[in-house]
This record gives C-alpha cells, structure tokens and sequence, in this order.
C-alpha cells in the first residue's frame, strides 16, 4: 500500500482549505485574508520559555472576560478562532455518525473540519437576502437528528451581511435540547450591531467564537476564544491540545487585551469604517460594478460583470483580493478586504484601468 492509501479515506478524498496565503501571489497589496493592514507593536516582556505555557493562561482568559463582560469561566482560549470551531466539532460530532449543518455562501472552515473529523455536513443555502432560511433549516433538522452543530457566521464572510436577530433566536429556540449552535463572531467589531453574548444566558447550546486576527490586528499571534456556559467551555477543555497558547502569543495577547489597546482597538475600528465607507462609495461608480453589497464588516463582497477578469487584472498588478465567483450563489463576485487610505485608493484605479 502506498502512504497515500493508507490515509484515512476522508483525508484522501480531502480539499485543505484554500487559505489566502496559499493561493500565493506576488503582491505588494494583500487585501484577501481581511487582516488589519499594519502591525501593532507589542514587546515580549522576556517570560521564560523553557516550561510549558500555562494551558489556559489565565491573565488572557480574565482580560478577555472582561472584554466581553463575562467571566474567566465563561471562555476558552484557542489557537485562532480556528481551533475553536474544530473543538466543538469533535466534543459534539461522533465521527461516521454525526453532522454539522452550515449555510452557504460562508466561511470555508466549517465545511473542512467536519470533513477531516469525518463528519457529514448538511448545507442550508441562504435566500437571495443572504437570511437564514429558517423552514428549511428547520425541515433538515427535524429529517436528520444526527446533527449535532449548527454553525452561525454574524456578520457573514464573504458576504458581510448582518443576520436578521429574530432569526437567530428563533434557530436558537429551536434547536434547544438537539443540537449546539456555533455563532461565529470573528467581525462582531466591524458591526454597529449586538454581540448575541447576553443571549448565554438564556441559551446553554450557545457557543460564540470570537478571534484577535480582525480587529485586534494579530493574526500572526493565532489567538482566538470560544464564550459559553461553564458546562459547554468544560467539555470544549477536554478535547482542546495540552498546550494550545505559546508562551509568547499569551504574553502578548493579555497586553492586547488591557483596556488602554482595547480604545487603541476601536480607534482603529473607526479608520477601517471610514476606509469602508470611500470604497463602497468609489466602487458604486465604476460602471463595471454590478453591486456593492451592504457590510458589516471589515470587507465589501463586490459584484462586478466579469468578476475572475477583474481578479485577475489586479492581482496581475500585484493587487491580491479573494475571487468568490465559484462560491454559491456569488457568481462574478469578488471579496475585498479594507486596507489604508492608500491600498484603497490603489485598488480602485485598478478596477477603473481594467
Ligand atoms: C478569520 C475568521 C475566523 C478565525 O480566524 P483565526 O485567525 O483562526 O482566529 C473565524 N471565522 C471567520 C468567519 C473568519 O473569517
């Protein structure tokens, strides 16, 4: 037998999920990944390295409980908000058995985990509003009770669309005693809407994954949390890695988390707003826009005539954006991330020259 065949089928038959830095590209303006486009500058305080970190660094989970008006035992600290998706597949899917159910066009991760787990996924497309589709999600429930996690994204990646709150309560009412829903809030400070984390308390199946590679501009640090009841945070601890947090990433990530960087971080917020708000406006002019969608976030999805023309031209530029034209129902659209005033302006003369 060959290695390959020796994997497991799953893995076999696996697509790695296509992350923006492995699509490659020369450039010299990253807008793919919807990082924040210039670096923090934190110093290590020289914590020794020769010991294991502490598993749940205890410093980063109070700061961020206090960040979230929660407590310490109300969150678990992962390696990106990645890991935390992976962690309630694997406490709450039996592999072979199990399913999760996510809502297309959305994140990619959901669907990759699930399958290097070995877990089905069941896919409820949205309506034409980017909306849940709430009768049918429900029907696919209730036809398969093997579903065990139902994944959330709010604001939505790629479409940067706000969720409908009604929605997201009545799925939460609904899938009370059945399944965990798994509320990504990756974007939630882009959003002038509410975080769902008072809804913990009225909801034990709530997890909410929240992440520092958005809007705390540390993506290099890998540094993500899950919020929830103390009973679902217990269960996610019991299949999380020893020591998933570094000793520098937790060093810095309790910095990043004191409230003196948490105003540095809403300054910031208001400068990607502001970003935000030139490009839909320049992009609305442009007559090869077909439509400019309505974000939440630190993005704008762009429908343009030729989106994978469009794409093309400018990362032939050097220009890098994320090409969503194969993604459901985004044909011709294109993923832009908000970058400074500069890359801003960059990319619009782009698109006008193509
Ligand atoms: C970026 C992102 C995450 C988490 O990213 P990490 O870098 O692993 O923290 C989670 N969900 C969505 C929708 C994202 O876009």
């Amino acid at each position: 037998m060959t290695i390959t065949q020796l994997s497991r089928q799953n893995v076999q038959a696996l697509t790695p999920y296509q992350s923006a830095r492995k699509l490659g590209g020369n450039g010299a303006i990253w807008l793919n990944a919807n990082e924040y486009p210039t670096s923090p500058d934190f110093q290590l305080s020289g914590k020794d390295l020769n010991r294991y970190p502490e598993p749940q660094p205890q410093a980063v989970l109070e700061n961020y409980a206090a960040y979230a008006g929660l407590k310490a035992e109300n969150v678990i600290v992962t390696r990106g908000g990645d890991e935390g998706i992976e962690l309630a597949i694997k406490a709450f899917c039996q592999p072979e058995q199990d399913a999760i159910l996510f809502c297309p066009p959305t994140y990619g991760m959901y669907a990759v985990s699930a399958e290097t787990i070995g877990v089905q996924a069941f896919k409820v497309n949205q309506t034409a509003e980017f909306q849940l589709d709430l009768p049918a999600i429900k029907t696919t429930l209730e036809q398969n009770t093997n579903i065990k996690v139902v994944f959330v994204c709010n604001p939505n990646n790629p479409t940067g669309t706000l969720l409908n709150r009604q929605d997201v309560l009545e799925l939460l009412e609904f899938t009370r005693n059945r399944a965990i829903v798994v509320l990504d809030e990756a974007y939630i400070e882009f959003s002038q809407a509410d975080t769902f984390v008072p809804e913990l308390a009225n909801f034990p199946h709530l997890a909410i994954i929240r992440t520092l590679s958005k809007a705390f501009a540390l993506a290099g640090l890998r540094c993500g949390f899950t919020l929830a009841n103390p009973e679902l945070i217990q269960i996610l601890n019991k299949v999380i890695a020893p020591y998933p947090i570094p000793v520098p990433s937790a060093d810095l990530a309790e910095q990043a988390l004191r409230p003196a960087n948490i105003e540095v971080v809403k300054q910031r917020v208001q400068g990607i707003l502001a970003g935000r708000a030139w490009l839909a406006e320049e992009l609305a002019k442009i007559p090869s826009v077909e439509q400019v969608f309505d974000t939440h976030s630190n993005y704008i999805l762009v429908k343009f005539q030729d989106g994978p023309k469009v794409f093309k031209a400018l990362w032939d530029k050097g220009i890098i954006l994320r090409d969503q034209h194969k993604a459901v129902n985004l044909t011709n659209c294109v993923r832009i991330t908000i970058g400074t005033d500069e890359e801003n302006r960059a990319v619009i003369e782009a698109i006008k020259a193509v």
